[in-house]
């Protein structure tokens, strides 16, 4: 096993778990394996197939997954096909050739395909054992129900004595089970590794209105120099906007979403994956069937529906195990439009309860992470430092006169005015909807006009979290005091607001780089460890050339870049310099295969740095 793992992949040691699955699929078992995104699910089957004799059959639901493992495993060295409709005739009869031959040892293949294949190739071939990835798709209970899946449950009984081996990243017990049940696993052995991803980093910001949303965009942009991420939007006007006010900076920016042609789509997704466009504005249209394991943020411009949406989301940041960054603005239009949408839609109670959960995240004081980890049903009694909470803990003032303010305007217009009208009264606005109301004659008109609009937005969201007001989503969102409002506005009950933050520098502009410094990929930012052979700038440097030549070498044979090298490879190329092939072979990450390929170009750019 060992052997395998270096040989073909370049690494030195296994991570949890996965030497006790591939054991127990050597061992001939089902095996149920469930893992985060990035936790390394792949090299469960994969080390496996390498090892029996025959081909692996590996079940995966999309065209895009497929030809990114296909690629990935050629790129080591290892015969893998697909079978697939987007496969010309030729080629599929030279892949079942090379499978009845024994030549393939890994072949990929869509579950409906799967089915027509069982009595013709599957059955003359040999079969080491079967992988169905994204196992979740068999079951009702999951998100991402596929019909096509459901008849993989007569695999068991077709082919006795072949391992099973089911994966997915979809944690809930219900669907866990489901699987097992779904495909008539025979006493399944069921792994589940830890759902942390301590590579990405949690960060709310709240009460942000579109101009601070963009600013703070512009900076992290610019604080990440060439480095990819995604940008997910509620609506698909604004993946537009958010686009183009990137493009409009000088950075390689597009849409993507479900009211696109399917050819935009694809070429969204290609430029994508072939870093050719460094920020994707998306819909949660955008995402399954994206392997990219170079995404170093994923910002959320809009409140998700659900926590496990946006765990789902911020999953596809950091694949590659190095440090990636995930903010999430939240506001109170956000939380208002949902919860309409949830109160509207035929499962009230379920997405209003999905909403309330998230929105416990978003307001949390204690460690993000252990939010998280807690709703996926693990528990951990540390703080996690590295998301907002641990790091820049929230300081509390005592609110009560300005909750007090707001109270009193929502009092004075009988519950008839929206978050947006009792803040115009508060700010002493003349707005229409005030005129109409007369508010301007009230006695709270303009008492709050020493906050900024945006702040008593964020101000009103905390009282609406403390359950001083409800808000009408029948009745145009309009808020009404509550008994705990009561308490407060007559009975002078404190009240202990968050401070808000906010980050209020301005950012770069790019597009005329001469003119300011080189922006590099932040993942040298903040490195204590650096070695004589490269200083962090001299790194930063060698880093850069690195990337170009991956670029250059993926190019050349219509790769990913990531194929060629994912980030941390190259991250570990840096560190150790090293300077001959043989030394660049014993690099994490560089099996034999890419030695042998890669090793002469990448020593001769390490040479001139060292
Ligand atoms: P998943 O399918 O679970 O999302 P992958 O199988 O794609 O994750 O693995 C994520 C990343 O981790 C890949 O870049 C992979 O090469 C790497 N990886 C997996 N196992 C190991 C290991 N034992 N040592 C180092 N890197 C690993
Ligand atoms: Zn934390």
């Amino acid at each position: 096993m060992q052997n395998v793992l270096k040989r073909y992949f370049g690494y030195a040691s296994f991570r949890p778990l996965q030497e006790e699955i591939i054991r127990s699929v050597l061992a001939g078992r089902d095996v149920v394996v469930l893992m985060p995104t990035g936790g390394g699910k792949s090299l469960c089957y994969q080390v496996p197939a390498l090892m029996r004799e025959g081909t692996a059959v590996v079940v995966s639901p999309l065209i895009s997954l497929m030809k990114d493992q296909v690629e990935g495993l050629q790129a080591n060295g290892i015969p893998a096909a697909a079978l697939n409709s987007m496969n010309d005739e030729a080629e599929n009869v030279r892949v079942r050739t090379a499978c009845l031959r024994g030549d393939v040892k890994l072949l990929y293949i869509s579950p409906e395909r799967l089915m027509l294949e069982i009595p013709y190739l599957i059955r003359d071939m040999r079969v080491s054992l079967f992988a169905i990835d994204e196992a979740h798709c068999i079951s009702q209970w999951g998100h991402d129900f596929r019909p096509e899946y459901a008849q993989l449950g007569l695999l068991r009984q077709t082919f006795p004595g072949v391992p099973i081996v089911a994966l997915t990243a979809t944690a809930d017990r219900l669907t866990r089970e489901d699987i097992q049940k779904q495909l008539r696993l025979s006493d399944p052995e069921v792994f589940v590794s830890s759902f942390d991803r301590p590579n990405l980093s949690l960060d709310v910001r709240r009460g942000y209105q579109k101009k601070d949303k963009d600013r703070a965009i512009l900076s992290l942009i610019a604080r990440h120099g060439d480095d990819c991420g995604i940008i997910y939007c509620m609506s698909k006007k604004t993946t537009e906007s958010v686009a183009d006010m990137l493009c409009g900076h000088g950075i390689m920016a597009a849409a993507y979403h479900a009211g696109l042609p399917p050819e935009v789509r694809e070429r969204v997704q290609d430029d994508f994956i072939h870093d050719r466009l460094q920020v994707v504005c998306a819909t949660v249209a955008f995402g399954m069937g994206i392997d990219k394991s170079n995404v170093r943020f994923v910002i959320h411009y809009n409140l998700p529906k659900s926590i496990e949406g946006f765990y789902q989301e911020i999953g596809r940041a950091g694949r590659d195990g190095l440090p990636s960054e995930t903010v999430l603005f939240y506001s109170l239009g956000d939380l208002v439009q949902l919860s309409r949408f949830a109160q509207e839609s035929g499962q009230r109670e379920i997405n209003m309860e999905k909403l309330r959960r998230m929105q416990e995240y978003a307001e949390s004081d204690v460690c993000r992470r252990r939010i998280l980890l807690n709703y996926f049903g693990e528990h951990t009694d540390k703080d996690c430092g590295n998301c907002d909470v641990c790091k820049n803990p929230p300081q509390r003032f005592d609110g009560t006169v300005l909750a007090q303010k707001a109270l009193s305007a929502i009092v004075r217009t009988d519950g008839q005015a929206s978050a947006r009208v009792v803040t115009d009264i508060l700010r002493g606005n003349f707005s229409p909807e005030v005129l109409k109301g007369h508010y301007e004659a009230l006695k709270t008109f303009g008492v709050g006009r020493d906050v900024p609009a945006r702040d008593w937005q964020d101000y009103l969201m905390q009282m609406l979290q403390n359950g001083l007001f409800e808000i009408a989503y029948d009745e145009g969102n309009h808020l009404k005091l509550t008994d705990a409002g009561r308490q407060v506005l007559y009975k002078g009950k404190e009240v202990r607001l968050a401070v808000i933050r906010r980050e209020e520098k301005q950012p770069p502009r790019r597009g005329r780089k001469a003119a300011g410094p080189v922006v590099a990929s932040t993942l040298f930012s903040g490195r204590q460890d650096a070695r004589p052979a490269a200083s962090a700038p001299r790194r930063q440097e060698l880093f850069e050339a690195l990337r170009a030549l991956r670029k250059q070498l993926a190019d050349a044979q219509g790769f990913p870049p990531y194929i060629v090298m994912s980030d941390k490879v190259l991250q570990n190329l840096c560190e150790a310099c090293p300077t001959t092939v043989e030394e660049f072979g014993t690099v994490s990450g560089i099996g034999d295969f890419k030695k042998q390929k890669y090793g002469k170009d990448f020593v001769e750019v390490i040479k001139r740095f060292v």
